[in-house]
Parts: C-alpha cells; sequence; structure tokens
C-alpha cells in the first residue's frame, strides 16, 4: 500500500540539509528515501528496553555506520520490509510491549531508530498519535544522529518521553570526514535539549574510534559540562564495521580515560559501553588529502572514505554530485558482525 501523502514531504527540509526535495513527487534528497520505509521491529533488551521500529535510510554516510544494512537504504540491496500503515504498526507496538515477553524485557517504550528517524518524522508523529489512542501516555523514543532543523527538534518535542542521542566526532572537520556533514547543527541541537529537556535525555552517545575521534574527547567533554554537569553521556567503543571495518576497536583503558576526562571536565553521569580491544589495522593517510583536512585524524577518516571511493572533499554529501551514486552508500563489509 502507497504510504500516506505527508504534506512536508512535498519539499522536504526535515533535517539540516534542506534539500527541498518534492518526496512526494519521486525527487530524492540527499538521503534518497521518498517515502516511509521499515527495515524491521522487534523486541529490544538494550537500555531503555523497547519495542523498537528500524526505519530505513540515513541523511548521514558515516564510515563507521553498525547499522550500514538499513541505513544505506535503497542503494546497497539489503532487505528491507517496506511501508506498514500506521495504525497497523502503533497495534503491534501496543501488542508487544504488553505482551508476557515485552513485560519479563521490561520493555515500556516505543524506540525509533534507523537509519535516522528524522527523514521519516512527519510517520513517526503519526504512529505515535494512534499508539496514544490506544494507550494514552505510552513512551516514546527519538534515536537520532541530531543533524534534524530545530523546527524538526520542536516537533520530536512535542512527543518524545526520551531522547539517544548521538555525537560522532566534536570538530567540524572530522565529523565531516566520519559523516559527509558538518557539526554545528548536531551541537546547536544537542545545546537546545540540553537547555530545553535535560530530563528527556536518556543520553548522549559519544563515538570514540582511536586515530580519528578520540583526541576530541576532551572539548566534546567541556562543551557537555558547559550544557550541564548532570547531563548523562555515555562512549560508545567503536566496533570496526562498515567502510572502516578494518581499522582496530579502542582498548578498555581508552575508553576509561574518556570517562575520566569527562569527570575532569565536571561531568557527573558519565559511562561507556561496547566491545574493546577489536584487533585490526588501522586505516592509512593519503597524502592526496592534505589540502582538504588539517588534521591527521580528518585526514585519516577521509582516507577511509576515498579508498571506499568518495568522491567529494572535504566531504559534503549535499554539494556532492556523486550523491545518487554514491560509492559509500553501496559499499558491502566483507566483515560482517
Ligand atoms: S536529507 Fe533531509 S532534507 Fe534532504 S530529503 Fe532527506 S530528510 Fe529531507
Ligand atoms: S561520494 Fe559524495 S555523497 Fe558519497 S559519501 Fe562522498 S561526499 Fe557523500
Amino acid at each position: 500500500m502507497p504510504a500516506r501523502p505527508y504534506r512536508d514531504l512535498s519539499r522536504c527540509v526535515l533535517c539540516e540539509h534542506r534539500c527541498g526535495a518534492d518526496r512526494l513527487a519521486g525527487e530524492e534528497g540527499v538521503c534518497r528515501v521518498t517515502e516511509p520505509v521499515v527495515a524491521s521491529r522487534c523486541l529490544h533488551p538494550a537500555p531503555p528496553e523497547s519495542y523498537t521500529v528500524f526505519l530505513a535510510g540515513c541523511n548521514f554516510k558515516c564510515l563507521n555506520c553498525q547499522n550500514w544494512s538499513i541505513a544505506h537504504y535503497p542503494d546497497n540491496g539489503q532487505p528491507v520490509e517496506g511501508y506498514v500503515e500506521p495504525a497497523f504498526l502503533a497495534r503491534e507496538c501496543v501488542r508487544y510491549l504488553e505482551s508476557p515477553d515485552g513485560r519479563f524485557m521490561g520493555a515500556d517504550r516505543i524506540f525509533f531508530s534507523g537509519g535516522e528517524a528524522t527523514i521519516h518524522l512527519p510517520y513517526v508523529e503519526e504512529i505515535v498519535a494512534e499508539a496514544r489512542g490506544l494507550r494514552p501516555g505510552v513512551k516514546v523514543n527519538f534515536d537520532t544522529n541530531g543533524f534534524m532543523t530545530e523546527q524538526s527538534l520542536q516537533r520530536i518535542l512535542a512527543f518524545a518521553t526520551s531522547l539517544t542521542f548521538d555525537i560522532k566526532a566534536f570538530s567540524d572537520e572530522v565529523h565531516r570526514a566520519l559523516t559527509g556533514a558538518p557539526v554545528d547543527p548536531v551541537l546547536r541541537n544537542a545545546e537546545i535539549l540540553a537547555r530545553r529537556a535535560p530530563e528527556r535525555i536518556w543520553e548522549f552517545r559519544v563515538l570514540v574510534i582511536p586515530g580519528i575521534s578520540d583526541g576530541e574527547v576532551e572539548p566534546m567533554c567541556r562543551f557537555l559540562a558547559g550544557l550541564g554537569r548532570d547531563l548523562p553521556v555515555c562512549f560508545l567503543a567503536f566496533r570496526p564495521n562498515f567502510v572502516l571495518e578494518s581499522h582496530p576497536g579502542p582498548g578498555r583503558e581508552l575508553m576509561e580515560r574518556c570517562v575520566e576526562a569527562a569527570r575532569q571536565a565536571g561531568l557527573r553521569r558519565a559511562t561507556w559501553a561496547g566491545v574493546t580491544d577489536v584487533p585490526g589495522l588501522a586505516a592509512s593517510e593519503d597524502p592526496a588529502l592534505r589540502p582538504f583536512y588539517r588534521t591527521v585524524p580528518a585526514r585519516v577518516a577521509a582516507s577511509a572514505a576515498a579508498a571506499a571511493g568518495c568522491t567529494t572533499h572535504p566531504r559534503d554529501c549535499y554539494a556532492c554530485l556523486s550523491s545518487r551514486q554514491c560509492p559509500v552508500k553501496r559499499y558491502v563489509p566483507v566483515r560482517q558482525c
């Protein structure tokens, strides 16, 4: 069944790429997604325990993507479920949350993830409205890379009980090298969220990739501590994946140093999570990229992108002429975990 014609998809400015694409007419923006597509859904035991709806497609092209098979829809040929009627999906979410398995797990909310849920915002809003018609006040978590417009963030805050908010890097050039997008909107939205609804931040998730983003932990901690010393911050150990499938993961000692740096900066609720000490061969720097990136960590990440076929440096997926045939989105890792 075709998706409902959500009016704000006719000139899409849901995220800060602000493509203006008429997605209803089949025009594609950076995310290349026209209508809402569900990749999969299931009861999910990771905190916050939930019934999780994974939505297909993303506005970022992260080199480290753990959900690459979902996020790089429609380019990588991986299976997805397709459009699911919001009323049907809402009934399913509520049924699973109230099921014996859901109760046993402690699942207490619907969790929208991806890919990036922002690119499907009107669809998410409709599912939430349907679900709250069935079970008023049902909790909702919104999982995001933080690249939505301020208007979209306001819409999300109108329904979200909690947010899990990824920050991939602190400096613009490392963020661009890792994701293909600038960091300023992410930091702006982190600040808006911390000022307006700190109680709804489940956690800020800060990615730690040795040799790429680990050098940014201290300034990141100072930034977050400036927003609030009691903000929950979780450092996520990079798990070698996708384009960075051969790059080594961080050691336990590095993760503990991140938590210590957070404490030194004044953050009182810093933790770390993930698997450490995954071996690998560090990505090497391509000297040809030196004119485009000032720092070694950005060049190392950008070199991995270039080796996967990325054509535009500094990475900028909005301006890139290869956006519709992006080789990064088509990358299929050998190491699949
Ligand atoms: S990348 Fe963002 S602004 Fe562009 S079409 Fe997708 S959701 Fe809309
Ligand atoms: S080729 Fe272009 S669209 Fe693809 S990741 Fe690189 S900059 Fe982004």
